[in-house]
């Protein structure tokens, strides 16, 4: 089953890579984003200078390597990626950085998870371009200062609070990403089904936007699969009602809730009778790691309403009830 799934989030990532964005003006929605970037970019252009430092913070699927991609292709700039976890020691950060090309961007995903060595290094390139390389160990180790070329950092998080404040400090421009609305997903899934050649109604669009939690790398996806089903099934043409009996078949419910996040619900409301739960018992209910539970399913049940976290655990709201059609066993406490 492994394999299997791999081969298809590689072929996932291909075709995602397809409807990327190539331009701000080709980017959706974000408007206040774009109007600032597009400031930022446009001025340094004009100066023939390099862009300053960018973070970009926001949930997956957002946009943020697209925006980074972008920001290099506006700027004629050459664009390496990296993540923070990819980076162990500060090494292998001050090897991809003594490589860097003038203007060249350096797209750093989870800032937030680099090692504390990489991370004081990185301080000194944003500010100074500049790095210490220690050549030896021990008592004769010696800092040998390496002179960068002038480049751009975008870093993305999830959140910038997780950023400690020097680091946050030295972005020249802080971009947060927020979840997409309704309309503007309607407009993502438009232009992916246009460049994938299928053709889609605007009730079908809606009823996919509706569906993808406010992020357009799930509504790319769940296009895709209700591409499958409209080929398999019908004429291939999408209408609502093939959307809405397509996702059915891959059960993402009429409010974008997959079969983990039913999971999740259905073992707080049954088992534990609304909670207070809390994650790791909750987690083994549903034969999930703690972290999958906490990181995939919960950010968004919690913004749907449906779901609480408090000190004592996870308590499921009255919304929660009335999604899954059951009833509280008595009274919620008001
Ligand atoms: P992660 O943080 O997990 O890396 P991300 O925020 O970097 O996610 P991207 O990979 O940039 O997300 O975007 C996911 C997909 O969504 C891309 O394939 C892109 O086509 C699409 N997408 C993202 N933002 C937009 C947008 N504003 N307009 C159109 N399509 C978008």
């Amino acid at each position: 089953e492994r394999l299997v799934e791999s081969v298809a989030d590689r072929e996932d990532q291909a075709v995602e890579a397809a409807l990327r964005p190539k331009d701000l003006g080709e980017f959706i929605g974000q408007e206040k984003v774009r109007e600032q970037l597009d400031l930022v970019l446009r001025a340094a252009r004009a100066r023939g200078a390099t862009a300053d430092h960018v973070l970009l913070s926001g949930a997956p699927g957002l946009g943020k390597t697209t925006l980074s991609m972008i920001i290099a292709a506006e700027m004629g700039a050459p664009i390496r990626i990296t993540s923070g976890p990819a980076i162990q020691h500060a090494g292998d950060l001050a090897a991809i950085l003594s490589s860097l090309q003038e203007g060249e961007v350096l797209f750093l995903d989870e800032i937030h998870r680099m090692s504390r060595p990489a991370e004081e290094m990185l301080y000194m390139a944003m500010e100074d371009f500049r790095v210490d390389v220690i050549v030896g160990k021990g008592p004769g180790a010696t800092a040998i200062p390496l002179e960068l070329p002038p480049f751009t950092l975008v870093g993305a998080t999830t959140r910038a609070g997780l950023l400690p404040p020097p680091l946050r400090d030295r972005f020249g421009f802080t971009a947060h990403m927020e979840f997409y609305e309704p309309g503007e997903l309607e407009r993502v899934v438009h232009r992916s089904a246009s460049l994938l050649d299928v053709e889609i109604d605007a009730d079908g669009a809606a009823e996919i936007a509706g569906r993808s939690r406010g992020t357009p790398r799930i509504a790319n996806r769940l296009l895709r699969r209700v591409r499958d089903y409209a080929q398999v099934k019908t004429d291939g043409r999408i209408t609502k009602d093939v959307a809405a009996a397509a996702l059915a078949v891959y059960e993402v419910d009429a409010r974008g809730l997959d079969r983990l996040d039913r999971a999740v619900l259905e073992a707080l409301l049954k088992l534990f009778g609304g909670g207070p739960v809390g994650l790791s018992t909750l987690a083994v209910a549903v034969g999930e790691e703690r972290e999958t539970v906490e990181e995939v399913a919960e950010p968004f049940l919690v913004r749907e309403g449906l779901l609480a976290r408090t000190p004592r655990g996870r308590v499921a709201t009255p919304a929660a009830w009335t999604h899954l059609g059951l009833t509280p066993p008595r009274p919620q406490a008001p």
